[in-house]
């Protein structure tokens, strides 16, 4: 925790007085132009692999990057996204997978999620993520390629809220999705429909 709040006092130090402009412009501003939908893993950070500053990103984090279907109970993902898309306008969605993801190797590898009950219930959500899953020989291709079948479920699920489906149908929001190579850096694109996977270019 010390480290934390020392970080703190390095940013009020170093990195809040070359940017005073800009907070002082989003003190009474709000108007990111993406979604970024990632994983809670700490070691994927949307502002920093897409050096975004603040401001730019509107960002939401779950285990697994897993986005529920649209459904009668609304929870706070769900008024995330409808508050990005009606309220903000935003005109790109990103759902992002990642290596080496703890949620899509339990699944992989059929881990015993029995002292993990409220993840395991969670990760039903990515039940569609693995029945698009084509058998995968080893362990660490079927990690892999569960990572991209559940980006490109995820993005499926993300159709379902009226929201998008209202801003899609009128060409103002467009959906991408990604997945992060941790040890490298990089950035694949995964293909909604097909799944095909090609390198991020500008
Ligand atoms: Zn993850």
């Amino acid at each position: 925790m010390k480290e934390i709040a020392a970080g703190f006092e390095r940013f009020r130090r170093e990195a809040f007085p070359p940017r005073a402009e800009l907070f002082r412009r989003l003190a009474t501003s709000h108007t990111p132009n993406a979604l970024f939908i990632g994983c809670s893993d700490a070691r994927v950070v949307p502002e920093l692999i897409t050096q975004r500053e603040p401001g730019e990103l509107f960002v939401i984090r779950t285990a697994g990057n897993l986005v529920p279907p649209y459904g009668q109970d609304a929870d706070g993902i769900a008024a995330s996204i409808e508050y990005a898309v009606n309220a903000l306008g935003v005109a790109d969605i990103i759902v992002c997978g990642h290596s080496a993801c703890g949620a899509m190797t339990a699944l992989a590898t059929g881990t015993d999620m029995s002292a993990l009950p409220a993840t395991a219930t969670w990760l039903r959500h990515a039940d569609a993520s693995r029945a698009l899953l084509d058998a995968a020989p080893a362990a660490e291709d079927r990690v892999s390629a569960l990572v991209r079948s559940n980006v490109r479920a995820q993005l499926a699920n993300l159709r379902t809220h009226p929201s998008v489906v209202r801003a899609l149908a009128r060409h103002e929001v467009a959906l991408h999705g990604w997945v992060y190579d941790i040890g490298s850096g990089r950035i694949e694109t995964v293909d909604a429909e097909t799944g095909a996977a090609a390198p991020l270019t500008v």
